[in-house]
């Protein structure tokens, strides 16, 4: 799915508990993080026409998809963090669930299925795939953004009126 899908996703799971800023921040860095293994497609757009194109998208994207790294952000959110179980235990799970949502829905243009490595770079034993999994640029992914964003707008306007005072009417 897309960056802004798996931030939203992230925010409202951060917003979902009684934490502190920087920890709602790290549940949501958490959710998006995975996808620093697709910054390459910079350089592999930049050189695609070039006598030597990097491919460093193609070559890596879904490389940081694991549980490995999923420990190593956990550990890092843990270290930063003040509310230490609550960050033990949400960061892990925002971090799946963006896994999850690129297992249910990134399938590409070229139907390739982009398989999420989970037990790399020790092991290429466990590549996770759904056959059932649709397009990018499918239905479901418009749905799950937009009530995502509807969500969020309904978050905000709760957290507005609580804060004012309106809520308490
Ligand atoms: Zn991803």
């Amino acid at each position: 799915m897309s960056p802004v899908t798996h931030f939203l996703t992230g925010w409202i799971l951060a917003n979902s508990a009684s934490l502190s800023r920087r920890v709602r921040a790290l549940v949501t860095l958490a959710g998006v993080v995975p996808d620093i293994d697709g910054l390459g497609i910079v350089a592999e757009y930049l050189t695609r026409n070039s006598r030597h194109p990097l491919e460093w998208f193609s070559a890596y994207h879904h490389s940081l998809h694991s549980l490995p790294f999923a420990v190593v952000v956990t550990a890092a959110t843990f270290a930063l963090a003040t509310q230490r179980w609550k960050t033990a235990s949400l960061p892990f799970l925002s971090f799946h669930i963006h896994l999850l949502e690129d297992l249910v829905g990134s399938r590409g243009p070229d139907r390739y299925q982009w398989p999420i490595p989970y037990l790399m770079p020790f092991s290429r034993a466990c590549e996770l795939t759904w056959h059932g999994q649709w397009m990018l640029n499918a239905w479901p992914n418009f749905a799950i953004a937009i009530s995502l964003l509807l969500l969020t707008f309904l978050s905000c306007v709760e957290a507005r009126a609580f804060s004012t005072g309106d809520g308490l009417a």
